[in-house]
This record gives C-alpha cells, structure tokens and sequence, in this order.
C-alpha cells in the first residue's frame, strides 16, 4: 500500500511538492540580514523542519520585533515547521496568529500567508472543504498584493485544491497560469515547482504524456539548479506517473533516486513517505523480505515525526507481506495494528479500502475465515457508509423537502395576506365610498334644507308683500276703507251665492246698500282748505266704522262718496240704520286751527238684493237704483235718505224706465221709496211727491217720523 491508500497518497505528494518550491542548499546561511536568513529557512523548514525550527528559535526574538513582513514570514514559517513535525495543533495557533496579526494591521500579505498556513494544517488534518476555502481566500488576497512569491504559492495551492474537489478545469487554469507566472518572472525555483504541480494534475487527468512532459521540463531545471530537494520532488512525481502508468520497474528507481536525494538533506518527512512507498513497491513485486525491511525503516522514521499514518500504511504494508509469507498470525497483527488507526481517526473510506485489500490478503493466504471475516468488516463499514450516506441524502432531502414547505407556506401566507390587504384595502375604499355618500347626503339634505327654508321664507316674506299690495289695493289710502275696485270683486264673488233666511224674531233678513255724499262739500274745501276736506273725510271714515258693524262693508266710492253694504239685517231695519248714519255724522265737529266744522251727508239706500220682477237685479244696477235715490235726496234738500223700498205693478213699466226718472216712476206708484230725514240743521223742506196708490203713503210716515 502507498502512503494512506491513493487518496491519501496523492495528498502526501501534493505537501511535498509545495515544500519543494523552497528548497534552497542548506549551506547558504552566511547573511546576517533578518529577511535574507528567513528566506534561506523556508527551505530548510519545507525540508528538514526539525533542522528549521531550531534555526527559527534563534531568530525568534529578533523576529518578533522586526518590521510586520519580516513577522509575518517568521510566524508562517514556524507554522510550517511545526506541522512538518507532526505538531499540528502548535501548526494550527502559529497561523492564527499570524491571520490575526494580518488582519489587525491591514497586511493582506500577512493575512493571505496566514490563511495558507492554516490551510496546510487543515489539510493534515483532513478537513478538506476549510483547507480548500482557505486556499481560494488565500488566493484571492494573494492577487491584490504584490508580493511575487506569493502570488505563485497561493495560485498553486489554490490549483491543488480545486484538484482536491476534482475540479480539474480550474485546477489546470490555476497551474496553467503558475506555470506562466513563474516563467515570466524567471525563477527557476517557482518555476520547477509549478512544474511538478502540474505534472501531478496530469496524473490525476489521467494525461499521462503531458504529465512527463512538464516532468521533463523540471528536472531539467532542478539539474540546472543542482537541487536535491527539488530533484526529490521531481522523482517522487516520476514515481507516481509510473505506476499510473504501470511502470513498476521504473517507478521503483524513481523512489530509490528519491531516497537518496532526500537522505543527502536530512529531508526526514520525505523519506518516510518514500520508505513507505518504496514497501509497497516491493510488495507488489512479492519481495516480502525487502517489503518489511523498508517498512520498518518507514515505522522508525515516522515514529520520530510522530506521523501515525504513515506508521499504519508501514504496518499494513508488513501485515500483507507476512501474509504473503504465509505467517498468517503475524500477517493479521501487523494488519489489525495498522487498521487500528483508521478506526481510532475514524477515516472509514480509507479503513474499507484496506479491509478490502485485508480479505483478499487472507484470501490468498488460505485464511478463508479470516477472510470472510475481512470481507464482513468491510460489508459492514460500507453498510454504514451507505448508511450515512443515505441518512445524509435523506437529512438534505428532509432539509430540502422543509425548505421547500416552508418556502410554500411562506408563499401561501404571503399570498393570503394579499389576499387579506386587498379585502382590508377593498373594504375601506368601500368604507371611504359610502362615508362621502354619506358627506354628499348631509351636505345635499342641509344644502335642501336651507334651500326649503329660504323658499318658505320667501314665501312667507311674499305672502306678506302679497297680503300689503292686496290690502294696498284694495284700501283707500287716505281713510283706509275699502276702495271700489275691491267692492266691485267682493259682490262678484260673494255676494250672488249669499242666502237670505229669517231673522230670531221670525222677520226676513236682507242684505242693504247705503250710498252717502257729503252735502255741499267743495265749500269745506274752499273755506277751510283741502287738508281740512281731507280731515273731514277722515273723520267720516272714522263714524262709520262706529256706527257699522264690522261685518259691514264700507267703502269709499269716490272723492266725498260713501258706500255702505250691510250683509244682513231686519227688512224693518234698513231706514234705522239710514237715521243713524244721518246723525251720527252730522253730530261730530272736528276742530281744525281755529274752526269747528261739521257735514251732514244725503244717502240713497235700498235693500239688497232688489227683486223688482222675477229676477234679483244685479248689484251695478241695484247701485245705480241706490245712486239715483241719493240724488233725489239730494234734488229735495239733502241730509236726508231716501230709500227704495219696493216695486209694484213692475209688470206694467220696465226698469230702464225706473232708471231714467226714478222720481217719476215713484209717483206713478211703481216704486216705493222711504224718506229719512237728518236732524239740524237741515232746514230745507221736503217736497211732497204726487199721491201714489202704494209708495207715497209709505213714504210720508217715514218722513214725519223725523
Ligand atoms: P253737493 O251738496 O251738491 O254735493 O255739493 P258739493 O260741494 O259736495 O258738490 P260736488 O259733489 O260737486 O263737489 C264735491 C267736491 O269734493 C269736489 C271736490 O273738490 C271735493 N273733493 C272730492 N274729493 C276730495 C278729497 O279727497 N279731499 C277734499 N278735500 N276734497 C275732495
Ligand atoms: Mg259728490
Ligand atoms: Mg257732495
């Protein structure tokens, strides 16, 4: 078995070759500057660390103080050294520190050499994923610096370790452009370094023909440089490339050149790997005696570096040989020692690599219970592989499948809470719809309302103006009775539908129309002037209302002329009230400046209505009858009434006769008229009408009533 099984084999080699890169002759150590001494160390710490740390120790002082580059290359030397000698948790707080150290003072290149230095420690340590993103930060640092060194270092190592994830696209153009890298820069050490990195992706490629072609190209120039280390490197590659390519012969004198390269430096890491390989060389060539004998060679060496994994390989190397030897309880002890550290690092893919390689050891060996043992160990441990595996598949299917869910549910809730902020959304524009409905309501019901009252108030206001202008019309300014316009509506609207009945005392109720003039009026005017004609008016207007009732209607007929329309009264008392007027008019005085004057009035009267034939007469002509008795009143001396009681033998004259001479058709006898006659001072006479068979005798009662 290589070292640790082809994985772990390719890793070794991936460590050496970086070391390599550095490997500089040991004897060069005549400069006394602090950066010059550091640069000759890093070869001898990738090589012979034991040699490096003690030589670091005695710098350490110095260094420690020096400026921050000079620190910063000591602390990852040491680094390296440390994890050279197996002291992997010392390795492991140097390059913290030293990544801590970059990182407080702002120095990527402190920080970039830090991060790679962890990144060798957790790739000793197996933890493959950190180490390779410690690799690619390192990287990425590195390219902002331009420390040339290493620039060349991180890309390579950047280039391993996408090799690593068997990235081999990237990988190639990481190495490709180290290659490049160290060419343009014409340093034959990076140069070569890159080289045999690149031959070792090759390998890996399973491009075995470019792989000896880069190989070519770096052993040339470790020649050149007269390099063991170097050359070491390029031999180790070579043995690689060899076996891949089933070379066996030329892989062993590649190894064996290899030893004694690194022998010549004291290069103790390199040589137990190399004595391991070099027993499993022998193994596959069946010498089991030369097999145990580099094998245990490789235990010694690996014992003093403390590396366990090797020391197994060694072991397992030995068990299969004693195997092969048919010493088959030496073989299964050796075997089961080896084996014991791959349980202990709990490494189980390389643990059912080399059960496998165990069955088949005991196989071959006549162990057919040990090798079915073997081989049940190994179902075993595959079993579990397969095991985690799948719980691991399961686990990130579960994660997945969880992630999936709540990715739903999340998407879910977000879509109910659309759902729910546009029903919230909705209901308030709704909200927001029916509030100005509401506003446009109350504003259009107050705007209405203001509206109605103003209309009202209007009307009312009109109402009023209209009751003014009625009453206005229909009054008389000066004395504020009716005026003939409204007396002239009153009888056509009321009047005709009237209805006459009997009074309590069992007498016919009438209606009845007085119309007075005031006698000898102009000389009112002319003697005391017309103010004074208007007071008498006034005062006239005044009586009347006295003497009426309220339920009469008084009008002023024209400039001195009254008109009285009483609704209902006895027949009996028409002439009554005519007396009464009389008198009571001309019975008041009123004084005015310095005189007392007083009126007496003549009045027609008749009741109304008058039914002379069949028909009551209309009240235009019943006034006109009135107007006509006034003027007899007047013709026989005035302050006097006279009345128009009745007709008689109407059928034997016409009422245009009548109208054309009233006094006339009186004596004729067809109309009966009553006579009242005022008091003092009147003095005038009466003339005494004619003998008439029915209206004089009636006539002249009333007249010497008075
Ligand atoms: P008679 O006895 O015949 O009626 O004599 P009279 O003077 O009253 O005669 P007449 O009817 O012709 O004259 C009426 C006068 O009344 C004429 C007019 O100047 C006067 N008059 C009419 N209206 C008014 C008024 O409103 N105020 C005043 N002061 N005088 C008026
Ligand atoms: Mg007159
Ligand atoms: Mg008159």
């Amino acid at each position: 078995m290589r070292t640790g099984g082809a994985n772990a084999g390719r890793l070794k080699r991936l460590r050496v070759m970086v070391a390599a890169m550095l490997a500089v002759p040991l004897l060069a150590f005549a400069q006394s500057d602090l950066a010059s001494r550091l640069a000759e160390l890093r070869e001898t710490v990738r090589f012979v660390p034991d040699k490096g740390i003690v030589a670091l120790r005695q710098i350490e002082s110095q260094a420690r103080t020096a400026p921050p580059q000079h620190k910063a290359e000591f602390l990852y030397q040491l680094s390296y050294a440390q994890l050279g000698l197996g002291q992997q948790a010392d390795a492991l707080a140097t390059a913290e520190e030293l990544i801590a150290f970059g990182k407080s003072g702002n120095d990527t290149v402190a920080t970039a050499k830090g991060l790679l230095a962890k990144a060798f420690v957790t790739f000793r340590m197996n933890e493959l994923k950190l180490s390779h993103q410690l690799a690619w930060d390192a990287e990425r640092l590195a390219n902002t610096a331009k420390d040339q060194d290493l620039k060349v270092l991180a890309t390579v190592t950047a280039g391993q370790s996408y090799a690593e994830e068997g990235n081999f696209p990237l990988a190639l153009a990481r190495l490709q452009a180290a290659v490049a890298l160290a060419r343009q820069a014409r340093v034959p050490l990076h140069l070569t370094a890159s080289l045999v990195a690149l031959a070792n992706l090759y390998d890996q490629m399973k491009e075995f023909d470019k792989g000896f072609e880069a190989l070519d190209e770096a052993r040339q120039l470790a020649e050149e440089m007269k390099s063991p280390g170097r050359m070491a490197t390029v031999k180790i590659a070579e043995y690689a490339l060899s076996i891949d390519t089933n070379q066996p012969q030329r892989a062993l004198k590649a190894l064996l050149s290899a030893l004694s390269l690194e022998r010549q430096i004291g290069a103790n890491a390199m040589i137990a790997n190399t004595l391991v390989n070099l027993s499993d060389s022998y193994l596959k060539q069946r010498d089991y005696p030369t097999t145990i004998n580099y094998a245990t060679q490789a235990i010694e060496a690996a014992q003093r570096l403390n590396d366990r994994a090797i020391e197994a390989t060694a072991r397992i190397n030995i068990g299969e040989a004693y195997l092969g030897m048919g010493r088959i309880a030496d073989g299964k002890r050796s075997f089961e020692a080896g084996m014991a550290y791959y349980e202990k690092s709990g490494d189980k893919p390389e643990l059912q690599a080399v059960l496998m390689e165990y069955g088949s050891a005991l196989e071959h060996a006549g162990d057919m219970a040990g090798a079915v043992a073997a081989y049940h160990r190994e179902r075993t441990i595959s079993n579990e592989l397969f095991e985690k595996q799948r719980q691991k598949a399961v686990l990130e299917l579960q994660e997945k499948f969880d992630t999936e869910k709540k990715q739903r549910q999340i998407e879910l809730l977000s879509r109910e809470n659309q759902v729910k902020s546009a029903e919230i959304a909705n209901r308030s524009l709704q909200q927001r719809v029916w509030w100005l409905l509401a506003i446009v309501f109350a504003l259009a019901s107050v705007i209405v309302g203001l509206l109605y009252r103003k209309v009202r108030q209007t009307n009312a206001a009109l109402e009023v103006k209209n009751q003014e202008l009625k009453l206005q019309s229909s009054r008389d300014p000066l004395t504020g009775l009716y005026n003939r316009r409204h007396f002239q509506e009153f009888m056509r609207t009321h009047v005709q539908v009237e209805k006459r009945g009997a009074g309590t005392s069992g007498e016919e109720i009438v209606g009845a129309l007085f119309l007075l003039d005031v006698d000898h009026f102009k000389h009112v005017n002319d003697t005391y002037g017309h103010a004074a004609g208007d007071a008498v008016l006034k005062m006239i207007a005044e009586n009347l209302r006295v003497i009426l009732r309220e339920t009469d209607m008084i009008v002023r007929w024209g400039g001195e002329e009254f008109l009285a329309f009483l609704p209902a009264i006895p027949r009996s008392g028409v002439e009554d009230i005519a007396r009464r007027l009389l008198t009571g008019i001309s019975a008041h005085t009123i004084d005015y400046q310095d005189a007392k004057i007083s009126v007496n009035v003549s009045i027609g009267f008749a009741p109304f209505p008058l039914v002379p034939g069949q028909h009551p007469l209309p009240w235009e002509r019943a006034v006109n009858l009135v107007d006509m008795a006034l003027y007899l009143a007047k013709a026989h001396g005035r302050n006097r009434a006279y009345g128009v009681r009745g007709f008689a033998n109407f059928e034997q004259t016409s009422l245009e006769h009548i109208e054309q001479d009233l006094e006339r058709a009186w004596r004729a006898g067809f109309v009966d008229l009553s006579i009242v006659l005022g008091g003092w001072p009147e003095p005038k006479p009466v003339p005494r009408p004619a003998p008439a068979p029915l209206a004089a005798p009636a006539a002249s009662e009333a007249g010497g009533k008075s």
